[in-house]
């Protein structure tokens, strides 16, 4: 199957340059004009797209999917249709291309040049078709909780619905989930979710998105196999429909297909979307892995035949768009694996991704050839390996997994656990194991702990504490930092470079990344020719509006991070996390004063009292003092004769404020409390 690949590579590469020197003069403008025209075949496309729709259903509420995967009626009457399916392949001469790979990198200035002198067919009825608009809702200026809004007409197509984690300083919270209000408000035209692939910043909020909106979601087996698992336990149905790398379908005006990418996680898939006005490719989360551990290699071929006919947009992965070179394929982990496997004399503890199920695979097969049993620990690996062998994406027999009491049957040298927690995460497996908490799993000298992921920015403390504790324990600790245990899942300037040549869009959207990354992005796509107003770096909310010949911002929609803290959706904001940041640096004093009814005199108090602010057994001078200020200040405002609340509240607050910034340089919450006493 190795072979086989590099093989395969070996030809789709000689086909990538084909295809990108093949200048065809009808290349762009035919193939749009063709998506201009009206077609008279209608029915036959829906046809197509009926058949290769939907192969497994949970369930459904209201109305059909199959109904709505076949246009719907207003959709495929009032649009002109994408003419016939374009089944015509591009023939392959392997044989011609060797001279010229340096015109690789010029096929995308002439991309770029034809599209601007190509004269617009379609001038002065322009403006009596809807544009498409392209809307990140996610994904723009961070990395996490991708989601994009394909729209057109009254029809609207969402791509990738994932989550983010929190940062540090968000204290409590336990994702964050785009801002979907702009779906909430359009729920009638949103006629489809579409999601690339498994991994959580892109199906992480699809159940919190299926409770506002009402739409079947299509997805490649695995990730709605994770899809399923996740909605479950929201007690959510969804319409999940299962699509094949390769198909093409109709949702309204779109058509739209899936080709396969390699990551690093089975079924991954960029989608395009064939709309009255042209092709836009978005490419999911990709690398170029020409010896992909799955054996799936990527669809170049698809890729390089979408390019051939004309994209008018691409939206490409930018995760490592800072980075030089190519990101190396998953497999050459295979290797340093086996070695640390072999060299390991007792426990083998391996942390990664749980969605990361080629990163499983491999860790699996090297426990099997040194004849080790394997042991999985944390709820979502435990999920994520049940649902992908039940899948067949995990092939392992059941004799090489153990349940947790079968530990001890085994000496150590015949052990490997795999768990979460690659992140540091406080809660998951490892840093538990790390801290001596885990119930199951005891770390002593002689274990090995392989960390097969490398820290998501912002996580880098947290991995390092786990493995300093585990260092701490005795454990031989192997990192990215020490061994070849982790490669990227995203491709390197050198694999965005190949997207972009391949797909030689006429407009570029950089996404998934944070800003910095987009910037990068972009430099390099007008590095290979496209012209700087051609490319766009947008953030979320923003909204790109197409025609078939330009593309421009035009205005924002409501777009943000939601904060989700155990069953609140959104309800705690900025202001919830500004008092939790205030109250974890500083603290809290509160202060108690009884009121007498009519008089306001003073019937009790004022009584302070305060958390997490100084240690009051050593600070009784400074609390007494505080007692006396607010009797003052009562005493004052009493002769004054003020009786409003609130101003007293606010008179307690400021003086205690400065009182206790005076004597400790900090600034503890101060929560004036008043009761009414007859
Ligand atoms: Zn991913
Ligand atoms: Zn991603």
């Amino acid at each position: 199957m190795r072979s086989f690949n590099g093989l395969y590579f070996f030809l789709s590469c000689n086909l990538i340059k084909e295809v990108i020197l093949v200048k065809e003069k009808t290349s762009h403008t035919a193939a749009e004009a063709k998506e201009a025209q009206p077609a008279a075949k209608t029915s036959k496309t829906v046809k197509t797209a009926k058949t290769t729709e939907t192969k497994r259903r949970t369930s459904r509420k209201g109305t059909g999917s199959s109904g709505r995967a076949a246009g719907s009626r207003r959709g495929s009457t009032r649009k002109p249709a994408q003419g016939k399916t374009q089944r015509r392949t591009a023939k392959p001469h392997a044989h011609q291309n060797h001279k010229e790979e340096a015109v690789v990198e010029n096929a995308v200035v002439t991309a770029g040049k034809e599209a601007e002198t190509r004269q617009p067919r379609t001038r002065g009825r322009k403006s009596s078709r809807p544009k498409l608009r392209i809307i990140p809702l996610g994904g723009l200026g961070e990395i996490g909780k991708n989601m994009t809004v394909f729209e057109y007409g009254d029809e609207i197509v969402v791509l990738d619905a994932g989550l983010a984690f929190p940062e540090e300083d968000l204290l409590g919270i336990d994702i964050v989930i785009p801002d979907f209000t702009y779906l909430i408000e359009n729920k009638e035209k949103v006629k489809a979710i579409v999601i690339t692939h498994g991994h959580e910043d892109h199906i992480g909020s699809l159940s919190y998105l299926l409770r506002e909106v009402n739409a079947p979601v299509y997805a490649t087996k695995l990730t709605i196999g994770l899809i399923e698992g996740k909605l479950e336990e929201a007690h959510i149905k969804g319409d999940l429909n299962v699509v094949h790398p390769g198909d093409e379908f109709r949702i309204g005006a779109f058509k739209i297909g899936f080709f396969h990418v390699c990551h690093s996680i089975p079924g991954a898939c960029g989608i395009y979307f064939r709309t009255p006005v042209g092709t836009v490719v978005h490419t999911g989360d990709f690398k170029f892995d020409n010896n992909p551990v799955d054996g799936e290699p990527m669809d170049i071929y698809k890729i390089a035949e979408l390019g051939h006919k004309g994209v008018l947009a691409l939206l490409a992965d930018s995760t490592n768009a800072t980075r030089p070179g190519s990101t190396p394929s998953e497999s050459v982990i295979v290797d340093s694996l086996h070695e640390q496997v072999a060299k390991a004399r007792g426990r083998i503890i391996l942390a990664t991704f749980a969605s990361n199920v080629s990163r499983i695979q491999m860790a699996m097969d090297a426990a099997m050839a040194f004849d080790r049993k394997v042991c999985v620990f944390g709820r979502s690996m435990v999920n994520v390996v049940k649902i992908a062998r039940e899948l067949g994406y995990l092939k392992v027999p059941d004799s090489l997994l153990i349940d947790p009491e079968e530990l001890s049957r085994y000496s150590d040298n015949r052990l490997m656990i795999l768990t979460t927690g690659s992140q540091g995460e406080p809660m998951a497996g490892l840093s538990r194991m790390a801290t001596g908490s885990h119930r199951q799993v005891q770390i002593h000298a002689g274990d090995t702990v392989i960390i097969s992921a490398s820290p998501i920015p912002g996580n880098e403390i947290g991995v390092g504490r786990t493995i300093d504790a585990l260092m701490k324990l005795g454990a031989h600790v192997v990192s990215s930092e020490n061994a070849k245990v982790h490669v990227s899942g995203h491709g390197a300037r050198e694999d965005l470079k190949a997207m972009l040549a391949l797909v030689k869009p006429k407009f570029f959207i950089p996404v998934h990344g944070e800003y910095r990354m987009l910037c990068s992005h972009k430099e390099l796509a007008i590095g290979l020719g496209i012209p700087k107003d051609h490319v766009f770096v947008g953030e979320n909310g923003s909204v790109f509006e197409l025609t078939n010949r330009s593309c421009h911002e035009a205005g924002k929609v409501t777009a943000g991070p939601v904060y989700v803290d155990g069953l609140g959706v959104g309800d705690v904001g900025n202001i919830v996390i500004r008092d939790r940041q205030q109250l974890s640096n500083d603290g809290v004093v509160i202060v108690v004063i009884a009121l007498e009814k009519n008089s306001n005199q003073v019937a009790a108090g004022p009584d302070i009292v305060s958390r997490g602010f100084v240690y009051v057994r050593d600070s009784e001078d400074m609390m007494s003092g505080a007692t006396d200020r607010v009797e003052m200040l009562l005493d004052r405002m009493a002769s004054e004769g003020v009786t409003e609340w609130s101003q007293i509240k606010t008179q307690i607050r400021d003086t205690l404020g400065r009182y206790f910034y005076e004597k400790t340089k900090r600034r503890p919450m101060i929560l004036p409390i008043i009761q009414e006493v007859r």
